[in-house]
């Protein structure tokens, strides 16, 4: 008897995302990643999705966004044989940093990265939890040029897809397992 897992079809991730309006704000409708996460088939295949998605593409090292980035980020680092690198929020970094700061869909915010985080040249794919107007997937590309880096690529497991994230991030192979 063959003990090899089937993994979760991707048009199945859905049912684990919940939804909590008004978090943190009024308005939001916010997109809660931890059924998934507490669910090892749905994890275990957002990660195997994710890789494919990228196979085949030159790949070096892997950064995710704090905090629910790092999550996938650090998982997809590890199937795919691939570094980390963790772009964090202000004052969490202990060496020399590059910052940005940025508009969030619900406030502003300041992300850091190690200035010797990334080799020159090397091929960076970013990973987020949701990609919505964009503005933190565009401002952490820019973030990784600074250090020397090249997007290789950005991949995410929710698309928030009304928002236009992708208007921001021309140009970059950009990869959603939802959609909303
Ligand atoms: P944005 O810069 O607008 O694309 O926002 C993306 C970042 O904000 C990601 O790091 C997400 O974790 C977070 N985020 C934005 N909107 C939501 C949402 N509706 N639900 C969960 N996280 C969100």
């Amino acid at each position: 008897m063959s003990t090899e897992k089937k993994l979760l079809a991707q048009n199945r991730l859905k049912e684990f995302i919940r939804d909590i309006p008004d978090f943190p704000k009024p308005g939001i409708i916010f997109k809660d990643i931890t059924p998934l996460l507490q669910n090892a088939l749905a994890f275990e295949s957002t990660i195997s999705l994710l890789a494919n998605r990228f196979e085949g593409k030159e790949v070096d090292q892997i950064a995710g966004i704090e905090s629910r980035g790092f999550i996938f980020a650090a998982a997809l680092a590890l199937q795919m044989k691939k570094g980390f690198v963790p772009v964090r929020k202000k004052g969490k970094l202990p060496w020399k940093t590059h910052r940005v700061s940025y508009q969030l869909e619900y406030g502003e915010d300041v992300l850091e990265i190690h200035q010797d985080a990334v080799w020159e040249g090397a091929r960076i794919l970013l990973i987020d939890d949701v990609l919505a107007t964009g503005g933190t997937a565009q401002a952490v590309t820019g973030l990784i040029r600074k250090v020397g880096g090249i997007v290789s690529g950005v991949g995410v497991v929710i698309e928030l897809a009304f928002l236009n994230g992708r208007d921001k991030l021309e140009g970059l192979e950009t990869h959603s397992l939802i959609q909303y």
